[in-house]
């Protein structure tokens, strides 16, 4: 019998070890590369949603009339710092193109097909991991202070229902019973019937890492530079940290960091990153039963095995600009108007890096120049929910096996 197929798997967070166990099911012996330990960046501290239920993109009809408001308000949902303007141009404007509204309804159909199948993936996965006690199936409450507040979100509620997105409408009173801790004033609810969570993002991350390594899976602290060609095929990473390593298939999974490198590979891509906040505060007595969005508010609660997390927002900054925690404590602030029992003594400030791609759509890609480059990233605000499904669609890819759903609005080459 030959050797299996080796493969590179360049970044170590939520999606490029889903890509590794993937792979390693379709037969492969698998490397993962981190310049960092794994699982430490942006899947270290997000809000810890699976957020099954969010197939509208970021960019929606209207979305334009309301960022001037937002830029106005120092403590609104989204923030742009102005020396960065001139680079995110190009982003911002795919951006508000996404957000017409034929657009809209195509890119919602092409998330739900990635986010139907979270859970069916996610599930051996948790098993096998034994992570059944780090993950919860208790979906999700938007709260709303007026019907109009509401009804602001019909479309973006009806839009998700016809794509098969299970709302049920809450009454104040059902609000209130399954969130007694809230604040007084809110009217209504809709609940996320088939959102989930996770207890811990990292440790879930790093359980599901350490199935990898007991499946033969090996890992190797490298920060990837460029690549070396023999006969026109990347055939090895160089390495900054020391050795180069060889590979005969090679799968980007670097989060925010993978333009350089896609880059390098022959693809030009439109990817920034949207950042975002939060404060983690211990439990002091406030009971928050499930996730709790507040849509007035662009805020979202979660409850983690160690404390609440307050967060949400957007901020366009880029990669390097030093971390404004501002930012995370006018989040907490409105945190505390939704649950005002919520005290931020002994809390803890997060700054994550959104890999974020303009229309909201991954790409999970091979690559159109070279036959053994794929790519998997730009997961934007659900790298979490759609981790497992990346890997599953990514090693079919590899592998050369038909694909359970049209890959093509997820590919590289789409701008
Ligand atoms: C505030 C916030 C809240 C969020 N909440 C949610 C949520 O509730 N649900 C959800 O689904 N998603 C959420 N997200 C989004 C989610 O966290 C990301 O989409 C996801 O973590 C991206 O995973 P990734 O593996 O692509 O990237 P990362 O976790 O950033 O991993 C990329 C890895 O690549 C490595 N790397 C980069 N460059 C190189 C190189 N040159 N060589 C070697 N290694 C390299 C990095 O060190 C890093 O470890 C949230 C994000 C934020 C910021």
């Amino acid at each position: 019998m030959s050797d299996p197929q080796h493969v590179l798997v360049i970044g170590a967070g939520i999606v490029g070890v889903n890509v590794g166990l993937s792979l390693q099911k379709q037969g492969f012996a698998v490397t993962l590369a981190d310049k960092g330990e794994p699982g430490r960046a942006t899947s270290f501290g997000n809000a810890g949603g699976l957020a099954v239920s969010e197939c509208a993109p970021i960019s929606m009809p209207g979305t334009l009339k309301n960022v001037p408001g937002w830029l106005r308000d120092p403590n609104g949902p989204l923030t742009l710092r102005l020396s960065y303007l001139p680079k995110m141009l190009p982003w911002l404007l795919r951006f508000i193109a996404a957000g017409r509204r034929n657009r809209v309804e195509q890119i919602t159909t092409e998330l739900a097909a990635i986010l139907h199948s979270a859970w069916d993936d996610y599930d051996p996965l948790i098993r096998d991991a034994k992570l059944q006690d780090a993950v919860f199936r208790d979906g999700a409450m938007a709260v709303y202070r007026s019907e109009q507040g509401r009804r602001g979100d019909d479309y973006y509620t009806d839009l998700r229902r016809r794509n098969g997105v299970r709302l049920t409408d809450l009454s104040r009173d059902e609000v209130y019973e399954r969130e007694p801790d809230l604040a007084p004033g809110f009217v209504c609810g809709v609940l996320e019937e088939d959102w989930g969570r996770v207890l811990d993002p990292y440790k879930f991350v790093m359980g599901l890492y350490q199935l990898f390594l007991d499946r033969g899976g090996k890992f190797q602290t490298a920060d990837i530079a460029d690549f070396v060609y023999q006969a026109g095929r990347p055939r090895s990473a160089i390495n900054r940290a020391g050795d180069n390593i060889g590979f005969d298939h090679v799968v980007m999974c670097c989060g925010a960091w993978s333009r350089h490198l896609a880059a390098r590979l022959g693809s030009n891509v439109p990817l920034d990153t949207e950042r975002g906040y939060n404060t983690t505060v211990p439990y002091n007595g406030v009971t928050l039963n499930h996730m709790v969005i507040s849509p007035d508010d662009s805020i979202v609660l979660t409850p983690m095995e160690m404390g609440i997390r307050v967060g949400g927002a957007v901020e366009l900054a880029g990669l390097d600009a030093a971390p404004d925690y501002s930012r995370a404590s006018a989040l907490f602030k409105k945190g505390q108007q939704v649950f005002p029992g919520l005290r931020e003594d002994g809390g803890t400030q997060w700054m994550g890096f959104r890999p974020s791609m303009p229309d909201s759509k991954p790409v999970i890609s091979a690559s159109p120049r070279h036959d053994n480059v794929y790519f998997a990233f730009g997961h934007g605000h659900l790298g979490l929910t759609m981790g497992a499904t990346t890997g599953r669609l990514l090693a079919d890819l590899v592998a050369g096996r038909p694909a359970s759903i049209d890959m093509t609005p997820y590919r590289i080459n789409r701008f």
